[in-house]
């Protein structure tokens, strides 16, 4: 195994047993990472009148305050305020190094042309598997992929990169999911939307976080109604209360 690979299998396996630890002594959530999707030279899906690197810093910054308000024990994490791009990597080392224990990233759905009708909410928990040829047309992947200093953060197509993954699998898929099947629920019945469920996929951010993950896409900036409704204030506020709602019954829910 190369030096740096067997540098990062050991933080891993450091995490592991902090986080074993933290299990017997009655685990708590005490950082939540908030991350708002691309940002800066990055915008992400165009709508009719707004980007959704717009649309998602908006909703990640209303969550933030929210969370806190709320969970006032809770330290949140924001990877931007502002419309600046952070690398894909960066925003997961921004979560690792603050051993958050939960990572929520905010994005908007599109589709291409001629699907302007597609509407609803999904959520993403990371699939633990090596990086496909699939997953490398993902919509959340293809910014990342372009960007010709990608492969340098060490290439999630490596045989190696198999064995974090399948620790990872062990320790976060369940809690992940739970996450997003309360996110779902939330923007389901209350917020009345249209679920399109939760699926487990290959996105490169969410493999990197060593800790419970979700990718939320709030809705489609490409249907005319839901590009409406994500950037409006009544919209966001729905969002980030069903956000809020799912993260304290996810709360009590393992917190022991
Ligand atoms: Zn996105």
């Amino acid at each position: 195994m190369r030096l740096k690979n067997t540098f990062i299998y050991l933080t891993f396996l450091a995490s592991v047993l902090s986080f074993s630890n933290a299990n017997a002594q009655g685990y708590k959530i005490k950082t939540i990472v908030v991350d708002a999707g691309h940002g800066g030279v990055k915008p992400g899906a165009k709508g009719a009148y707004s980007w959704e690197k717009d649309v998602a810093l908006k909703v990640a910054l209303k969550l933030g305050l929210k969370l806190q308000e709320e969970l006032p024990d809770i330290k949140i994490i924001q990877t931007r305020k502002t419309d600046v791009d952070v690398d894909w990597y960066r925003r997961a080392e921004i979560a690792n190094d603050a051993k958050a224990d939960l990572f929520i990233s905010i994005h908007c759905n599109s589709m291409p042309p001629g699907n302007a009708h597609v509407r609803g909410t999904e959520t993403f928990v990371g699939a633990y598997r090596r990086i496909n040829e699939m997953d490398a047309g993902l919509k959340e992947n293809e910014e990342i992929i372009k960007d010709k200093n990608y492969k340098k953060q060490g290439d999630p197509t490596d045989p190696e990169e198999a064995i974090l993954l399948s620790l990872y699998k062990s320790l976060y898929r369940s809690k992940s999911l739970a996450l997003a099947s309360y996110i779902q629920k939330n923007y389901t019945d209350v917020n009345k939307r249209v679920n399109r469920g939760v699926k487990e996929q290959g996105l490169l951010i969410l493999q990197r976080a060593a800790m419970p993950s979700v990718l939320t896409e709030i809705g489609f900036i490409s249907n005319k109604e839901e590009e409406k409704y994500i950037n409006s204030a009544e919209g966001q506020e729905e969002i980030v209360m069903a956000i809020v709602n799912a993260v304290k019954q996810y709360k009590k829910e393992v917190e022991n």
